[in-house]
């Protein structure tokens, strides 16, 4: 059986056609700029929005999708912190609570790959402004359920920097909101591909 399956469904925005593949959870139209989840009751809305290239690289440039989730974190109990948590919170890190833009790619890549890129976006937070592109954004592999606990995932490791920490680290992370963010990339050949923004090599 093949794993490689075309759907045809039509922007509920602008009518225009739009082509799924099966395991992709997403689509974005690159006519009028909208997003939609592909759920059992039909299309529902999603802000899907790029980041613009800043480092020139040679290589085909592609864009691929990263859920953009703006959380809010409290911090119930910890003896002690890793650097990330004390920048984030500013000066002494005595604060309890502070907001986190986590970026997780939303394409399918190795957990050591994801970890490297996630966390130099999310600790650089280099998108401030996302805008809208007429690209084209494929590869939707990891849904919603999927960024959250990839998110978990990333503060664990921040807070991880020393394993003995972590029985006294208890917090709660409120997900506010949840989008798409489309991130250029040259592709390089042999599965490498080097983001156009941070200048990160990854091999997928
Ligand atoms: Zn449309």
């Amino acid at each position: 059986m093949s794993d490689f399956r075309l759907e045809a469904v039509k922007c509920k925005n602008c009518g225009s056609g739009l082509v799924v593949e099966m395991n992709d959870n997403i689509v974005y139209c690159s006519s009028c700029g909208s997003g939609f989840e592909i759920l059992q009751e039909g299309l529902i809305p999603i802000e899907i929005n790029f980041a613009a290239p800043a480092v020139r690289s040679e290589g085909e440039m592609i864009y691929k999708p990263f859920w953009l989730l703006k959380t809010t974190l409290n911090i119930l109990e910890r003896k002690a912190s890793g650097a990330f948590l004390k920048n984030l919170f500013g000066g002494s890190g005595e604060s309890t609570s502070g907001n986190i833009t986590f970026y997780i790619p939303a394409f399918y890549c190795s957990l050591d790959t994801l970890r490297n890129i996630a966390t130099q976006y999310t600790l650089k937070n280099p998108v401030a402004s996302p805008q809208k592109y007429n690209v084209s954004l494929k590869g939707f592999d990891y849904g919603k359920q999927d960024a959250k606990k990839l998110s978990e995932f990333l503060l664990i490791s921040f807070e991880a920097e020393k394993s003995d920490v972590m029985k006294n680290f208890r917090y709660d992370l409120i997900f506010n909101s949840m989008e798409i963010l489309g991130i250029p990339f040259y592709n390089l050949g042999s599965g490498r591909f080097k983001d156009a923004v941070l200048g990160t090599e990854i091999q997928i």
